[in-house]
């Protein structure tokens, strides 16, 4: 169970941050410290999660002297909005201030069906994928799963400010959300639980570069989200150029544990591939890649590059990427494309990046350090 300070000068503030407990831990805590049975920490979260109550002395189904109790031990931090810019299209990013002073952005990406809020799992991000501007960051650390919680609830009551809810929840913002597995995890049961946001699964999918051993871990959890993996290469050694991850794990191992990963029925892995001009487009990609994902349950997305000043690629021109779309729908492969939202405002998929004082700004090649298997 995580204990945060609340930050109180003399550091002996040992209250509980309530966003960092999921139901069950609550249920104990609550039995432990205070004597109270399971379904109390149901009715916190409903007031919680539900009404947005967070001043314990107004929850008016608790008694008097466990409000009391709860009050001077848990406490309920805010993620501060820093700034909001809005695209032409309609899509808005937030710079959003976390602990510790970090900055993080997320998206909400406006679309005539399926509004989606795109969210942040780290600050910065270790992986180094050369297309993104997020690696040129470097990993400056994970986000706890409060921090993520806040982040979703900050953005659906700012959304509601602008008449807008949204469908789809995807963790492809900044950093690697199975780098910061365990914490993703944490957060998801809280963002999926019944009484807490309540999104269900279907509606949420986790996007990874290719962890392969986070890849099992995650299935394990058995969280009933849809998984999306950035594969952007057919041949291992365009892609080790292109995301350093693959010297790890290289397209086999991924494929591998990508068709062992438990999904019900009638649900597929989504595969990103980001189309960079001349690198991953040619020819002998779109012949190698319905092979490869032969057999698998996928469903291709397809990404053309946005735009990063000084990262060094193109974007490849309508026609070639609407002939693979073609082509890849041609063997049986759904395939979409994600057409640019945001790039007005550097909202658009692989443009996410805050430029504090506090994060270091370290070459993607230097940043980069695969978590190890044993941290796991
Ligand atoms: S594409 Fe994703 S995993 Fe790769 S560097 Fe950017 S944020 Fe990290």
């Amino acid at each position: 169970m995580t204990v945060q300070s609340s930050g109180a000068p003399d550091g002996a503030d040992t209250r509980v941050d309530f966003y960092s407990l999921t139901r069950g831990e609550l249920e104990e805590w609550l039995q432990r410290e205070c004597g109270e049975p399971p379904f109390r920490a149901r009715q916190l979260f409903q007031w919680v999660y539900w009404r947005r109550v967070t001043d314990v002395l107004q929850m008016s189904d608790l008694s008097r002297g466990l409000r009391e109790q709860l009050a001077a031990r848990l406490y309920f931090p805010q993620a501060g909005i820093d700034s909001r810019q809005i695209s032409t299209d309609g899509t808005r990013k937030y710079l959003l201030r976390v602990e510790k002073d970090d900055r993080i952005e997320c998206v909400f990406i406006k679309q005539p069906k399926r509004n989606t809020l795109c969210v942040s799992s780290q600050v910065g991000c270790a992986m180094g994928c050369r297309f993104c501007r997020t690696a040129t960051m470097g990993l400056r650390r994970h986000l706890s799963p409060s921090e993520i919680v806040r982040q979703v609830l900050l953005a659906i009551d700012d959304a509601k400010e602008f008449g807008d809810a949204f469908e789809n929840l995807v963790f492809m913002g900044m950093g690697e959300p199975l780098h910061n597995v365990e914490n993703v995890i944490k957060a998801l049961e809280i963002i999926r639980d019944a009484s807490g946001l309540n999104i269900s699964g279907r509606r949420i999918t986790v996007s990874t570069s290719g962890l392969v051993p986070a890849i099992e871990r995650f299935g394990a959890a058995n969280l009933d989200v849809n998984l999306a993996v950035s594969l952007n290469a057919t041949d291992d050694e365009t892609r080790e150029q292109v995301m350093p991850v693959n010297k790890r794990w290289n397209i086999a191992a991924l494929l591998q544990a990508l068709r062992e990963f438990p999904m019900k029925p009638r649900r597929c892995i989504t595969i990103e591939y980001v189309m960079l001009g001349g690198v991953n487009d040619r020819r002998e990609d779109l012949v190698r890649l319905p092979k490869l994902l032969h057999g698998l349950r996928a469903k291709v997305n397809l990404i053309p590059y946005n735009m990063n000043a000084g990262l060094g690629f193109t974007t490849p021109s309508k026609e070639r990427i609407l002939e693979w779309q073609h082509a890849l729908l041609s063997h049986g492969l759904s395939t979409t494309i994600r057409w640019s939202k945001g790039p007005d405002i550097d909202a658009a998929c692989g443009q996410l990046a805050t430029a504090t004082s506090k994060v270091t700004k370290i070459r993607a090649e230097r940043a980069y350090e695969a978590p190890s298997e044993s941290t796991l």
